[in-house]
């Protein structure tokens, strides 16, 4: 069987990696915090000392790492693994990052010889956990069929988008449909609560009509007890929102929603709310009333 390198192995990552070892596959894994590491450390999987040694030993090599200045970092820094990696092995980034920069790691892992697969999720801490992302991807066929077992274990479906670049611009719109409705749904709470209306009929009406996005209904619990345990950081979203607007500038396309929505994360996470839930911006809104 092949050998599966996985590096990152922050709230999604750890947990992509222990579905891949709990059907069977032999890790080589690598994190800047080993003592995330640890569970699937006990379970058989090998530790690597840096993103170079699981590049010498691994056949396909998943990163789930935070940002593209990261991945460039662990891909192509001192101790990166694209120059151990084998010749015509496999690099699925599942990373969120943007399309140009995508397509930047895809001509870099050609000069190693290595085959790129642009690769995001969209669904958070819990389908990570029980094996039910949705993958977006891009890159060709043939290697992308070679992945689809693995694909198979950590997702309930993926879609095929077509060459590198297409998974991370689909990515893009989903993170900032996610950002955006956030955004509406708790200025709307707000405003609700300073009408008077009572904060239990707001959730109960609210979440009942179809102008508020399915997925909003799943924070409903964070909302309701103040309980930001991050399931998707909030400094992420501001990154993601952060790469979107910079792929709306490079595709010349005006987005002032977007960046109203991305400004005002970069705000609440100034304000220390990088680490809570991303669903933390109710409570960031509500503290400026
Ligand atoms: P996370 O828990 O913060 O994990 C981030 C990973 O990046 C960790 O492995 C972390 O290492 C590593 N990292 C960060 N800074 C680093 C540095 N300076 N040097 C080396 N490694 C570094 O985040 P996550 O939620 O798993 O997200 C990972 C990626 O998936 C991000 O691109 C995010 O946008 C995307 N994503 C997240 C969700 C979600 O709901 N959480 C959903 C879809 C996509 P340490 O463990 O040492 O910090």
């Amino acid at each position: 069987m092949k050998k599966i390198g996985f590096i990152g192995l922050g709230i999604m990552g750890s947990r992509m990696a222990n579905n891949l070892q709990n059907n069977g596959y032999d890790l080589i894994v690598y994190n800047r915090t080993k003592e995330k590491a640890k569970n699937l450390l006990e379970n058989g999987a090998e530790w690597a000392a840096s993103p170079k040694e699981v590049g010498k030993k691994a056949d396909i090599l998943i990163t789930m790492l935070s940002t593209p200045e990261i991945v460039k970092e662990i891909a192509i820094g001192e101790q990166g693994f694209l120059t151990s990696l084998k010749d015509n092995s496999i690099w699925l980034n599942c990373s969120t990052v943007n399309p140009s920069f995508t397509k930047e790691m895809d001509s870099v892992s050609k000069q190693f010889r290595v085959r790129y697969l642009d690769a995001p999720v969209a669904g958070t801490k819990a389908p990570a956990a029980k094996g039910e992302l949705l993958f977006l991807v891009g890159g060709d066929k043939s290697s992308v069929n070679e992945i689809t077992p693995l694909l198979n274990i950590m997702g309930k479906k993926t879609l095929h988008l077509g060459k590198v670049g297409k998974g991370a611009s689909m990515k893009m719109l989903i993170n900032q449909l996610l950002g955006q409705s956030m955004v509406a749904f708790a200025e709307a709470m707000v405003m609700g609560e300073a009408m008077a209306l009572e904060k239990e009929t707001l959730f109960n009406v609210l979440l009942n009509t179809p102008v508020v996005a399915p997925v909003i209904s799943n924070l409903r619990d964070k909302l309701e007890h103040d309980n930001y345990e991050a399931n998707f950081p909030l400094k992420w979203i501001q990154k993601d929102l952060h790469l979107s607007s910079i792929s709306a500038y490079e595709n010349s396309v005006a987005t002032p929603n977007l960046n109203s929505t991305k400004e005002l994360f970069a705000q609440a996470k100034q304000q220390g709310y990088g680490d809570l839930d991303f669903s933390a911006i109710y409570k960031f809104l509500n503290s400026k009333k």
